[in-house]
């Protein structure tokens, strides 16, 4: 890494203690950006670097609420508003224990770059919550979702700030915080996507960020003259993302032979047929049950608890072609980057948002393997958000076939983009820097463009 950039990151962790993930994300796209820096001083001159690691904007506010029982409960509600060069806040909001500071703002960051890949006019932002929805009743979910939107709702709007689901967040929670920031707002406006079909939502949104990783897995595979059909391969999660990613798999003709939770991980030699899948997201989605219940009903598969004492994660070490990390972040470390490559795993798409740690990363990168960085590979969830969006305005529903249409072609055209912008830059090949570098291009040109704001 150049000098100026070492030094602006040693700034950045002196400036944000206890925050490793931002660490790790502003690290990721320093890595990447000294070439462009060197052609363009404009950027240096203009201290864009200095300005993009800079939120715009942090919220963080108290959520007291009363669970079941009628006993008091403090939860603590963030939105980051991260850069607002290209278009209106947008990201997600996740609800998990883990949620802090330094966890959004290293999603805020990537969403930035994301969001400026997916060809549309959005901004970067992420929030959320330290708030557990696993256990909780419906009520106490929906009490805690109308707590949390009483503050967030001054914060957001449709031209403002958009937010949509993430971990913990699906169409339940979704539900019930445009019911209170309708009711709080008195207007019925496009101010969050992953909205119900019936009410605003778009075909496809469920499904986009699964989806979309399996099609930039198809392009890269496109340039080797390779196709999905045939492939084993192994996806970790067992919510939104890996759901979608495994039915699209499936219909694509390869084989996944993984899922899990944050409890344990499945394998499945034979694969997860539909009939699995539906059993799966009636478990989850419904009845928000363990992944260990899959090997209860299916005999064949085997169950395996996490053991933590270990040093890596036994799901990235069996034989297979292609991996879908699509439950969280930093989930794929150095140790498991090393058993997927020596398994024969030579195509890593990410569902999740940062789920190989840097030095799995640049084992990926050496090893020369087909590795979509999730910027790039899990921005059609997005950027079918941002379709949304276009609907709310237009006040119109496109059909299935049209959304999904559109989102296959942004996927192309991220992923020729990615391809494209590395070859210029003299990394071939290398989907980081091309991701990095072109959402980086797109903002701070905006940026130089709006002056010093
Ligand atoms: P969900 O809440 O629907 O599912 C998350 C899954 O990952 C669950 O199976 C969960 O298990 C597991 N998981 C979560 N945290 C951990 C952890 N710390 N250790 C082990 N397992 C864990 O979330 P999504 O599917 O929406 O999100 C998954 C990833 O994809 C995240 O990184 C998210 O940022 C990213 N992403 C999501 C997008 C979307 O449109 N939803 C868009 C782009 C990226 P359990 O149920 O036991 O907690």
């Amino acid at each position: 890494m150049k000098d100026d950039l070492a030094e602006l990151l040693a700034q950045v962790k002196a400036k944000n203690p206890g925050e490793p993930e931002f660490h790790q994300a502003v690290y990721e796209v320093f890595e990447s950006l000294a070439p462009v820096l060197d052609r363009h001083p404009e950027y240096r001159k203009g201290k864009i670097l200095q300005r993009m690691i800079e939120p715009e904007r942090v919220i963080m506010f108290r959520v007291p609420w009363q669970d079941d029982s009628g006993e008091v409960q403090v939860n603590r509600g963030f939105r980051i508003g991260m850069n607002s060069a290209i278009g209106p806040f947008k990201g997600g909001l996740r609800f998990h224990p883990s949620v802090n500071l330094g966890i959004l703002k290293f999603l805020a960051f990537e969403q930035v770059f994301k969001n400026s890949l997916t060809t549309l006019p959005m901004g970067g932002g992420k929030g959320g919550s330290d708030f557990d929805p696993k256990g909780k009743s419906d009520n106490e979910v929906m009490r805690f979702c109308q707590a949390f939107m009483a503050e967030l709702s001054r914060h957001i709007g449709p031209d403002r700030d958009v937010p949509a689901g993430d971990i913990g967040v699906g169409s339940r929670e979704i539900g019930f915080l445009f019911g209170m920031y309708k009711k709080l707002r008195n207007e019925f406006t496009g101010v969050l996507t992953g909205k119900g079909i019936g009410w605003g939502g778009s075909l496809i949104r469920p499904e986009a960020t699964g989806y979309g990783a399996v099609y930039f897995a198809a392009e890269m595979l496109k340039t080797r003259n390779e196709e999905l059909a045939g492939k084993v391969c192994l996806v970790s999660g067992s919510g939104n993302v890996a759901q979608y990613t495994v039915e699209k798999l499936i219909e694509m003709g390869a084989r996944p032979v993984t899922l899990s939770d944050s409890a344990g991980y499945i394998y499945d030699e034979a694969g997860i047929t539909r009939e699995k899948l539906a059993f799966i997201m009636q478990l989850k989605n419904v009845q928000r049950g363990r992944i260990s219940e899959y090997a209860s009903k299916f005999g064949d598969a085997v169950y395996t608890p996490i053991d933590r004492k270990l040093d890596h994660n036994p799901l990235w070490n069996y034989q297979a072609q292609c991996a879908f990390p699509s439950a969280t972040q930093n989930e794929i470390n150095e140790k498991d980057a090393a058993n997927l490559l020596r398994n024969g795993v030579y195509v890593v798409s990410e569902g999740a948002n940062m789920p190989t740690t840097i030095g799995g990363v640049n084992q990926f990168l050496e090893a020369k393997i087909l590795f979509g960085p999730g910027k790039a590979a899990n921005a059609g969830g997005v950027a079918t958000s941002g379709l949304e969006m276009a609907q709310n305005s237009m006040r119109i529903s496109w059909t299935r076939e049209e959304v999904d249409a559109r989102l296959q072609g942004i996927m192309k055209a991220i992923h020729k983009t990615c391809r494209a912008t590395a070859e210029r830059f003299g990394t071939p090949g290398n989907y980081v820097n091309g991701a990095n570098i072109a959402g980086f291009l797109k903002v701070a040109n905006a940026m130089l463009d709006q002056g010093i704001v």
